[in-house]
């Protein structure tokens, strides 16, 4: 049996649309072509902006375009569950872990602060990102700020001067860190972000190719870094160009007339 398997990951925050299709197309293919297997995760961490009726309509469109799956939320599979919503117990065990042996620490910083920062490099010409200054945090200081309330976020230190990789698609791509600040794992509201849900989910899903659009492809570090902090190897990874509007701007759920449905 191939060991082939690519996922379609969307969120159901919208209605899909042709853009988005296109992506499921190419997973699709790829996963029939090598006999691999093809799964459907959704990524539905925003509570607030995910909602059952979209997640059943985006089903609906891959059915009717014949798009169908081996693995994903309605038919099941070895290595669900295949919501995101249920699977917060697996992201809290890798943060813990991440903490645990200081790849990761808490940040306090508040939206103020972190604006306030980011105008400052813009003034001065430089490439905004996080100063990293809740990295010096002692363990006494952050256990005293959160007894006093705070949560705070969670960042991935990264420490990595450049990323590398073979991008099916572009070919050979480098990242200089330099545009890479500690990315927020988890949200203060303890919600996990994108970038980790998607790497906990990619290797636990023992995904082998990552297929997905190239607007994208500056999350690709992030999700490197996390690999090598958990002592994992990275799928391949393949960025597909995006479809554009007659607008020339990204197909978004602003193009409604664009949605499958
Ligand atoms: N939920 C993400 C999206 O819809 C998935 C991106 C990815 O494939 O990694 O854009």
């Amino acid at each position: 049996m191939s060991k082939v398997r690519v996922r379609f990951a969307p969120s159901p925050t919208g209605y899909v649309h042709v853009g988005n299709a296109r992506t499921a197309l190419f997973n699709w293919l790829f996963a029939r072509h090598q006999g691999g297997t093809f799964v459907l995760r959704i990524e539905d961490t925003d509570a607030e902006r995910s909602k059952p009726e979209y997640e059943r309509q985006l089903m609906e469109d891959l059915r009717w375009l014949g798009l169908d799956w081996d693995e994903g939320p309605d038919v099941g599979g070895p290595l669900g569950p295949y919501r995101q919503s249920e699977r917060s117990a697996i992201y809290q065990e890798y943060v813990q872990k991440l903490i645990a042996q200081r790849d990761a620490y808490y940040c306090f910083c508040s939206a103020e602060q972190l604006e306030a920062e980011r105008q400052e490099a813009l003034k001065e010409g430089r490439q905004p990102r996080y100063s990293g200054r809740c990295r010096k945090l002692s363990a006494e200081v952050v256990a005293q700020r959160q007894a006093a309330g705070e949560h705070g976020a969670v960042r991935l230190k990264i420490n990595e001067s450049s990323f590398f990789w073979n991008d099916r698609v572009h070919g050979p791509t480098t990242v200089s860190s330099e545009v890479i600040g500690d990315p927020v794992i988890v949200r203060s509201e303890g919600l996990p972000a994108y970038n980790f849900a998607v790497v906990i989910d990619d290797h636990l899903m023992e995904i082998s190719h990552v297929i997905r659009g190239d607007d994208h492809i500056s999350n690709t570090p992030r999700q490197i870094a996390l690999y090598r902090a958990l002592g994992w190897e990275p799928p391949e990874f393949a960025h597909l160009s995006t479809i554009l509007g007659t607008d020339r701007t990204r197909l978004s759920k602003r193009h409604g007339a664009t949605s499958m449905e």
